[in-house]
């Protein structure tokens, strides 16, 4: 692997292979499977993490909204892609670009069918989306009969899949909730079928469903996060391999004496002499004020380093007492070495919301075999 000479993303295409290989193999090879590539594919890349899985068979995409999905049409990725969340100011470029939008609303069909016919549509396919207990977006099981029968007429349209997310598959706590969504979805399947008259794809499971509920794959499975290294439990996190490393270089040692204080509103107060290394990156880079005062750690030559103080926002200073180093080193800030959702965690957040905060700022640089 190259050394870094500033702050970069490093996104590693081969680890990619593996965490979808790794994911198939968990599900019936006749299972479809979408890879979810919203937010800039979590942060790595949208239009390089999707030509990569394209090649590698993935059957379809997802992204929230339509703007992502038209920079993927853009880059000359043909495959069917979702969009979880559209609104009607992206209908237009849903259907130029060929995208296919998740209905989640009467409002929201009612906005699209007049699109589709004004475009002049005929069978344009839709996703109808359900909501089985998470209460974000989705019809209720009770709204299937009126729905259908405005669907029905409408040869604008045709639905190519049903679908519904689940609220906490990584939660083993919650596995009779998740067990009650699962039926609710079985139920809706059936009656929507006798309706339609035909069966559309069905699908619920994101990573975390995958692992733990296998059996409820229908003809589809959704995945992001462990695409991207990560599934929630440590168990998983072992078969996974996280394909982005954040590093970058000390760019300055400084050795404190006591009683001086590092950066601003001197949130950390030297109590005996230390050694610190500032760090070209900061809030503005993504890595947030929660990461400040010791909750975020580095690696800097194999030992962990904690942030000192307040984060800035284009930097943020390390406690490198002790640690063989000097200006120029690398530094790593997660990657396969020191995991992302280890120190997302130690900061109250996610794996999720670290990965997509990495802002563009930082430089992209990918490595494939
Ligand atoms: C983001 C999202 C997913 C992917 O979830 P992961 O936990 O990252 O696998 C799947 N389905 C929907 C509807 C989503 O919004």
């Amino acid at each position: 692997m190259p050394k870094a000479t500033e702050t970069v993303l490093e996104i590693d295409l081969s680890a990619l292979e593996h965490n979808y290989h790794y994911l198939r193999s968990k599900i019936k090879p006749s299972t479809k499977f979408l890879g979810v590539v919203k937010a800039f594919a979590y942060g790595n890349d949208s239009v390089r993490v999707a030509q990569k899985l394209e090649s590698l068979g993935v059957d379809y995409f997802a992204v929230a909204y339509a703007k992502e999905g038209v920079v993927l049409r853009d880059a000359g990725i043909t495959s069917p892609i979702l969009v979880l969340h559209p609104l009607p100011s992206g209908f237009d470029s849903i259907i130029e670009r060929c995208l296919e939008p998740s209905i989640y609303s009467e409002y929201i069909l009612d906005a699209f069918l007049e699109t589709a016919k004004r475009h002049g549509q005929k069978d344009y396919p839709i996703h109808l989306k359900f909501n089985t207990g998470l209460n974000r977006l989705g019809f209720k099981k009770d709204q299937v009969p009126q729905l259908i029968d405005k669907l029905t007429p409408r040869k604008e349209v045709k639905v190519v899949s049903i679908f519904s997310h689940l609220a906490a598959t990584e939660d083993k706590n919650e596995r009779e909730f998740t067990m009650g969504q699962i039926n609710t979805f079985k139920e809706i399947i059936l009656e929507v079928e006798e309706r339609l008259g035909y069966r559309p794809k069905c699908h619920i499971l994101n990573t975390s469903g995958i692992i733990n509920y296998p059996e409820a794959q229908f003809d589809m499975v959704r995945s992001g996060i462990g695409l991207y290294g990560y599934g929630n439990e440590a168990r998983v996190d072992a078969e996974l391999r996280p394909i982005a490393t954040l590093k970058t270089i000390i760019s300055q040692l400084h050795v404190l004496e006591a009683n001086e204080s590092v950066g601003y509103n001197r949130a950390y107060k030297v109590g005996s002499k230390k050694v610190t290394a500032t760090l070209p990156l900061g809030h503005a880079d993504g890595i947030g004020r929660p990461y400040g005062n010791g909750k975020g750690q580095v690696l800097i030559n194999g030992k962990m380093a904690p942030i000192l103080g307040n984060v800035c926002m284009d930097m943020i200073m390390v406690d490198a007492t002790g640690i063989d180093c000097k200006e120029g080193d690398e530094v790593i800030i997660f990657g396969p070495q020191t995991s992302a959702e280890k120190m997302a965690n130690r900061a109250n957040t996610i794996s999720y919301e670290l990965l997509t905060g990495i802002s563009q700022r930082v430089k992209r640089v990918f490595l494939d075999g």
